[in-house]
């Protein structure tokens, strides 16, 4: 039988059914609603998703309230009173009920009908509020898919296919009833990629239109190593792929076993292997797997499941609790890292032409020091919980390391005068993710308690290859000598400068790259949790002396492929 072939991003077999994430285009579906239940259904859906619409545009107007202008303020205040307006739940619920149309088509064909008819109008004002409906219209229907994704009952083992799957989309979906995903688009460094991965989901990204084939209930076979998806398999094939699914999880547990031994390698040296976590009950698999911390929380996915910021408090809560689940072990707390990939709906991020060069993480938090206080605030307050650490990402010079500095020394300044308790000697380190930061490792060593390499990032800006481009991912290797030179480069200045530098990229994770890392000095490594106990078999095995001596032969190497084909043959 032939399989579909995409990228595996994240291993493991699993066998389910296929469920089509629709949410990019707003189509009308011609589905019709069967009898009453369905109706309150449709209608409450409606009603979630216009709640849903205002509270976001309060919360807007409330956070930004100080640098929004007049002309912003109004236009928001519109939206609110066009979301609310009672033509337009009065017509929706009448195709609701009299129609029997679903709450996506009863929303659709009202909005187009209002856009229309403001279209339409001799007032040149009045016809300028079409795109304000339109506005209003479509923040309804993307809260409406949000909500429905969100409250959607995913039966066990189902295989989500979508065309892309954003963070978000997989943040807020019930991850206990998701046995695998699968998309047309997509990259092995997309944050989805990563979250798949962190949760020990199976994945295939990249499948292309192969993957229109698929339809709703097809009972699927997805490996997450190989890249292959069958769809309707014969019995033979799904006896083949069940031994393989029960050949990956004995080997799993076998790895398992490793949990409580050190990963010390053979001459004795002490390695630390923790964990990246994405929310505070990731941190059991890091325990599960024999992790020894986290090396790197990504705050922003906690951010990205709500309608709203969180507020101080809300946060400390969170961070607190994964303070006290650490056990005194390290917490290296990463301040919010949105934009690129990372969307949150209700920030109003702007559209740009290059995300990833653009209004991002440190960048939006230095942009809104009402934000990023807050959550320094917070993180400051959970610090006497446990071995809390800060750190920045995508610093890319002093003075934005200094400014962001400053704004924590001002959370300081403002808990200490409300005589609030926190660690005034936290940890404060940064990601070097950027390469303007790698190549200056030794100047900024002398800012920071620590670094952390962020492989992800800085292999997409060394290579000049964007890592959600499924076109060119050909190109984007962490293994490429430019890449292995910045990472040799940080790890040799920051142990001249006595500071720690560990790595919390996926290179980390990646046992082709273990031995070549340990060559180079890494004594930290922070990956996703099911990823430690190969890792750490590996480490357990190797002298420094030999990891050296593998770091002198691939420095003599001009191209990842021989680097990766001589690393394949140890
Ligand atoms: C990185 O860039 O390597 C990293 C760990 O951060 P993220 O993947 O969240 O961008
Ligand atoms: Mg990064």
């Amino acid at each position: 039988m032939k399989a579909i072939n995409g990228i595996g991003v994240s291993p493991g077999i699993s066998i389910g059914k296929a469920r089509w994430l629709n949410k990019t285009k707003a189509v009308a579906t011609g589905g019709l609603l069967k009898n009453e239940e369905d109706i309150l259904a449709a209608i409450a859906l409606f009603e979630a998703a216009v709640r849903l619409s205002v509270e976001e545009i309060e919360a807007l107007l409330k956070e930004r309230e100080a640098s929004l202008t007049e002309e912003e303020t109004a236009i928001l205040e519109t939206q609110v009173e066009l979301i609310t307006d009672p033509q337009l739940n009065d017509d929706v619920l009448a195709l609701i009920r009299v129609d029997k149309k679903n709450t996506n088509d009863a929303l659709l064909e009202v909005v187009t009908n209002l856009v229309e008819l403001f279209e339409n109008m001799e007032d040149e004002y009045m016809r300028a509020r079409s795109a304000d409906m339109k506005d209003a219209g479509d923040r309804i229907w993307k809260n409406l898919h949000q909500y429905q994704n969100n409250a959607q009952h995913y039966e066990s083992d189902t295989i989500i296919i979508a065309q892309e799957l954003t963070p978000s989309d997989t943040i807020s979906m019930d991850l206990r009833y998701i046995a695998g995903f699968a998309t047309q688009a997509g990259s092995s460094a997309a944050h989805t990629a990563i979250i798949a991965r962190t949760k020990g989901i199976p994945a295939v990204v990249g499948c292309g239109v192969a993957l229109n084939d698929v339809n709703e209930g097809d009972l699927i076979v997805l490996d997450g190593q190989a890249g292959e998806i069958y769809c309707n398999p014969d019995d033979n094939l799904i006896e083949t792929f069940g031994e393989k699914r029960n050949r990956f999880i004995q080997i799993n547990g076998e790895l398992k076993q490793l949990k409580n031994i050190p990963a010390n390698t053979t001459d004795g040296v002490k390695i630390t292997l923790s964990g990246n976590i994405a929310g505070v009950d990731d941190l059991d698999a890091i325990n599960d797997n024999g992790g020894e911390g986290v090396g790197l929380f990504r705050t922003e996915l906690l951010f990205m499941e709500r309608a709203s910021f969180p507020t101080e408090g809300e946060q400390f809560e969170l961070y607190k609790q994964a303070a006290l689940r650490s056990k005194g072990r390290p917490l290296v707390i990463r301040t919010m890292d949105v934009g690129g990939d990372k969307d949150l709906p209700y920030f109003d991020l702007p559209v740009e032409q290059n995300p990833f060069l653009g209004y991002r993480a440190i960048r939006i938090c230095l942009d809104r020091p009402d934000v990023f206080l807050t959550q320094l605030r917070a993180i400051l307050r959970a610090s006497v919980f446990g071995d809390v650490r800060i750190m920045f990402p995508m610093i890319s010079g002093v003075p934005e390391l200094r400014a962001a500095k400053s704004v924590l020394e001002e959370a300081k300044r403002q808990l200490s005068l409300s005589g609030i308790p926190f660690n005034a000697q936290i940890k404060t380190g940064i990601m070097i993710e950027v390469p303007s930061a790698a190549i200056i490792a030794d100047i900024l060593a002398k800012e920071v308690d620590f670094f952390s390499i962020g492989t992800n990032d800085l292999c997409q800006y060394t290579l000049a290859v964007d890592r959600m481009n499924s076109k060119i991912s050909y190109l984007y290797d962490p293994f490429d000598p430019a890449v292995l030179r910045l990472i040799g480069f940080v790890l040799d200045q920051a142990a001249k400068h006595g500071i720690s530098a560990g790595m919390c990229g996926e290179l980390a994770g990646d046992p082709l790259a273990t031995k070549l890392l340990l060559g180079m000095g890494l004594k930290d490594f922070s990956m996703s949790a099911a990823a430690i106990p190969a890792i750490k078999k590996i480490i357990i095995a190797t002298g420094l002396d030999d990891a050296r001596h593998v770091y002198e032969n691939v420095k003599q190497m001009d191209n990842s492929e021989t680097i990766k084909a001589y690393l394949r043959g140890l």
